[in-house]
């Protein structure tokens, strides 16, 4: 598969993590409200599908189980738009605390879901809340899943991810051996769930609503280091439907579009910067 042009400024690959009522599911918080805000998410979809489309803009989706089995019509939606659909767990389940056949019923359910629902297997995979376990790496592998978008060890260069690091007090690191598993890095500074979605936690508060052009010069300034000084570099951008499907928030991010539009980016689905990844193109030189 070859879908990806060859582009020295760079490729953009957007990203939107459908998660629903799921990911108040792992914070045990299934009251009205908490639900009602994954609600959301299924009125913002149809939303960015038409922005995204109105301007031609491939981009890739990562969808829990859950979602798919509660809002078929609104994932249909983004599977005939044209959108690859990435693995998110079955109902957002925290990887470090599952057991191992919790972990492989999520992921083997998840794929048979996204299958029904495109057609083909997924081959791209997020943890929920971002973290995995080398065990996580194993199964991913066991299923032919070709890459991971969950670490942050680059900004612009996809990488292999490793197992078996371990890290004794007296000693430096001793990194694993690397594995098949192609790593499509992301940060928090590239998602806008931290910067605007205020949620209250037992302990703490993440305040988020700030104001989202704020977040985009972040991003904005992140992609245009990648453009100056970086060959083609490849940057992930994480968005959520039930944070960035508001007004305010559209509006902005439409203005975003315009600012990268002028910059000479290519948007990737990530799925083609994996394909192009294994057939030996070379991405994030510096
Ligand atoms: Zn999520």
């Amino acid at each position: 598969m070859s879908e990806l042009p060859d582009n020295p400024a760079g490729h953009i690959c957007l990203s939107f993590d459908f998660d629903g009522p799921s990911l108040w599911m792992q914070r045990r918080s299934t009251s009205p409200t908490p639900v009602s805000r994954g609600e959301f998410g299924a009125v913002a979809v149809p939303r960015i599908l038409k922005l995204l489309g109105g301007r031609n803009i491939p981009c890739t989706f990562f969808i829990p189980g859950h979602t798919i089995e509660t809002y078929p019509d609104v994932c249909r939606m983004v599977a005939d738009a044209g959108c690859e659909i990435g693995l998110h767990g079955y109902a957002h389940e925290f990887n470090p605390g599952l057991e191992e056949d919790d972990e492989r019923w999520a992921l083997v359910k998840s794929i048979e879901l996204i299958e029904g629902l495109t057609g083909s297997a997924p081959v791209g995979y997020r943890a929920p809340s971002g973290d995995l376990t080398d065990q996580t790496v194993e199964l991913l592998l066991e299923h032919d899943i070709m890459y991971d978008s969950s670490l942050m060890g680059h900004d612009y260069a996809p990488y292999r991810v490793r197992t078996g690091d371990s890290f004794p007090d007296d000693q430096p690191a001793q990194w694993g051996a690397e594995t098949n598993l192609i790593e499509l890095p992301f940060s928090w500074t590239l998602d806008d769930y931290v910067y605007l979605e205020f949620v209250t936690f037992r302990r703490m508060l993440m305040p988020g609503l700030k104001r989202p052009d704020d977040m985009f010069a972040n991003f904005s300034d992140d992609i245009r280091w990648m453009v100056r000084d970086v060959d083609q570099g490849v940057c992930n951008v994480v968005f959520h439907p039930q944070v960035i499907g508001r007004g305010h928030r559209l509006m902005a991010l439409e203005r975003w579009l315009d600012t990268m539009a002028e910059l000479g980016v290519n948007y990737a689905r990530m799925d083609h910067v994996a394909h192009a990844v294994r057939a030996g193109r070379q991405f994030g030189v510096e």
